[in-house]
C-alpha cells in the first residue's frame, strides 16, 4: 500500500468590514467588479497600507483556538512576486514573526483521537481575481487586500480519513470562534495540498521532494485530488522513476491535476520587512482579553452533550455541527431536567431539524423558541398532549407561526383527562361496538381495539391510558 506524506495550507478570509490594509469595504461577495477599489488595494505608488486590528485580533483568536504560541512581537513581510491579480508586485504578508506558531489540532478518526501539529498561523492579503475569457484575460480587484488568515500544518497526515476530519473541524472551529463563515462555495476558506509518496525512506524521514496542488474549493475536491495524487504518484515511483516537485492545478471538480510550474523557493519571493508598516507589539492585556473571550470549541461541546448530558455521540455531532444549533439547545439546560432534555434534543433533531430542511430554515429563522419546546415536552410528560399532537403543533408552527401553547389551546389539542367528558365518549364507543365488547371474554386483547375507538372518536386527544381504565371500570373486566 501506498504510504503518502502530507501536509496542508488553508487560507481562510477573515470576516471583517474593512479590508487588511485600507479602509475600503471587504464585503464584496457578487459585487459589481472592481466596486470595492481604492488605492491601496489597486497598488498605487504613494498608497500607504493600514493594518486592520480586528482582522489580527482574528488571526490571534484562530490561532489559540489551535493552540499555538503567539509571537507577541509580530511584523509583516513583503513576498515578491508577479502575476496581474497583484498589482503591487509583491504580497504583504508575514514571514518569520507569524502570529501563531507551533499548535496543534487534536481530530476524532472513528474514535481514535489523533494530534495534527500546526506550524503557523500568519496574516496576509488576498489577491485579486483574474477572469479568462475568450477574448483575453479580466481583472477584478474586489477580492485584492481582503484579509486572509493562512494556517500550514506539520506533514502530519497519512490518509484520506485524517485529512477529511481536519478539514471539517477546522471549519467548524473557524466558524465557532467567528473568524469567518468559511462558506467555500464563495472561496472564503480555500486548501493547498502538499502531498508525497513514501518509497523506503527510513522511519522519521520524508520523501525528499513534494508536490503542491493549489487553489482546492471544496472537502469533496480535496479527497479527489488526494486520491488521484496518490494513484499518480505512486505509479510513477513504481516504474523507479521520481516524481517532479511540481506545483499543480485542477481543471474541474473531477480531482484530476495538471502541471502548473515548477515549485518556486523561498528565495524566489526574495522576502523581507514591510517598510510601510512598524512591527506590532501584542499586549500581556490584549491576548488575556481574546483568550477569555473564546467560545467553548466543538469537541469540548461534543464531549459535554455526551458526558453531562447523557446524548448518543451522532446526537451531540449533529448539535455541534453548526455552532448556532448547540447555541439554541444550550438555551434549554437550564429549564430542563436530564430525561426531559433528552426528550427536547430528540424533538430538535428529528422533526424541528426536518421542518427546518424541508422550509429551507436557518437556525436564526426558527419559528420554534426555547420555551416553545419546553412546553410541548412538560406537556407530554404531564400527560397533556401525546406526540402526535408535538408533531401537528410544530408543523402548524412553521406553517403560520404562532406559540405552541397558543396553537394547543386556541385549537384544543390537550388530552380528554376530564373523566365526565371521557366516560361519554366510552358508553358511546361500547353501545357501538358490541361485538367487540362480546369477544372480551375470550380475546382480552380486544380491549386495544375498543381504546383505538375511543382515540379514533376524539382525533387522537383521548389520554390512552385513562381511556383503557374508564373502559375497564365501565364493563367491570379487570
Ligand atoms: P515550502 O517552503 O516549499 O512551501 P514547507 O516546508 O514550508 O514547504 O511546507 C509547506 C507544506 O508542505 C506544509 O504544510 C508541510 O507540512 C508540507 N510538507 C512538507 N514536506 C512534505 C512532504 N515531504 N510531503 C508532503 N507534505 C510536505
Ligand atoms: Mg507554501
Amino acid at each position: 500500500m501506498a504510504q503518502p506524506v502530507i501536509g496542508l495550507e488553508i487560507h481562510v478570509q477573515a470576516k471583517t468590514k474593512s479590508k487588511m490594509f485600507s479602509p475600503v469595504s471587504a464585503e464584496y461577495f457578487a459585487d459589481e467588479p472592481n466596486s470595492h477599489v481604492d488605492p491601496v488595494s489597486l497598488g498605487l505608488p504613494g498608497a500607504m497600507p493600514v493594518p486592520n486590528e480586528e482582522a489580527i485580533r482574528k488571526c490571534i483568536a484562530i490561532s489559540l483556538a489551535l493552540n499555538c504560541q503567539i509571537n507577541q512581537k509580530t511584523k509583516f513581510d513583503r513576498k515578491n512576486y508577479f502575476y496581474p491579480d497583484l498589482p503591487k508586485g509583491y504580497q504583504i504578508s508575514q514571514y518569520d514573526y507569524p502570529v501563531g506558531h507551533d499548535g496543534y489540532l487534536e481530530i476524532d478518526v472513528e474514535g481514535d483521537a489523533r494530534r495534527i501539529r500546526i506550524r503557523r498561523v500568519h496574516i496576509e492579503e488576498d489577491t485579486g481575481k483574474s477572469i479568462h475569457t475568450d477574448d483575453g484575460t479580466l481583472l477584478d480587484y474586489n477580492k485584492a487586500g481582503v484579509p486572509l488568515i493562512e494556517i500550514v500544518t506539520e506533514p502530519d497526515f497519512q490518509e484520506l480519513k485524517e485529512v477529511t476530519a481536519f478539514a471539517k473541524l477546522l471549519k467548524q472551529t473557524v466558524q465557532y470562534v467567528g473568524i469567518s463563515d468559511a462558506e467555500m462555495q464563495k472561496g472564503q476558506m480555500r486548501f493547498e495540498l502538499n502531498i508525497s509518496v513514501r518509497t523506503n525512506e527510513p522511519d522519521g524521514k520524508l520523501p525528499n521532494y513534494k508536490v503542491e496542488v493549489k487553489n482546492i474549493g471544496s472537502i469533496s475536491v480535496l479527497e479527489k485530488v488526494l486520491q488521484f495524487e496518490v494513484k499518480r504518484q505512486s505509479e510513477i515511483l513504481a516504474k523507479g522513476e521520481k516524481v517532479v516537485a511540481e506545483t499543480r492545478g485542477i481543471r474541474d471538480m473531477s480531482g484530476a491535476t495538471v502541471s502548473q510550474r515548477l515549485k518556486e523557493t523561498e528565495d524566489d519571493y526574495r522576502y523581507f520587512p514591510e517598510p510601510d508598516i512598524p512591527p506590532i507589539y501584542i499586549s500581556d492585556e490584549w491576548l488575556a482579553e481574546i483568550r477569555s473571550e473564546l467560545p467553548e470549541l466543538p469537541a469540548a461541546r461534543r464531549d459535554r452533550y455526551v458526558h453531562d448530558w447523557g446524548l448518543e455521540l451522532e446526537q451531540a455531532e449533529i448539535l455541534v455541527e453548526q455552532r448556532d444549533k448547540g447555541d439554541w439547545i444550550d438555551l434549554l439546560s437550564k429549564d430542563l431536567a436530564a430525561e426531559k432534555l433528552k426528550q427536547a434534543v430528540k424533538w430538535f433533531i428529528g422533526d424541528v431539524s426536518g421542518l427546518m430542511e424541508k422550509k429551507g430554515v436557518s437556525v436564526a429563522e426558527l419559528p420554534v423558541s426555547p420555551t416553545d419546546l419546553i412546553f410541548l415536552v412538560e406537556s407530554v410528560a404531564e400527560n397533556k398532549i401525546s406526540g402526535t399532537i408535538v408533531k401537528k403543533v410544530l408543523e402548524e408552527m412553521f406553517e403560520s407561526g404562532g406559540r405552541a401553547e397558543e396553537i394547543v389551546k386556541s385549537q384544543g389539542l390537550e388530552q380528554i383527562s376530564d373523566s365526565g367528558a371521557l366516560e361519554k365518549i366510552v358508553d358511546e364507543v361500547i353501545v357501538n361496538n358490541q361485538k367487540l365488547v362480546d369477544s372480551l371474554a375470550k380475546n382480552p386483547n380486544a380491549i386495544n381495539a375498543l381504546v383505538g375507538q375511543v382515540m379514533k372518536a376524539t382525533k387522537g386527544q383521548a389520554n390512552p391510558k385513562l381511556a383503557e381504565q374508564a373502559i375497564r371500570t365501565k364493563l367491570g373486566v379487570s
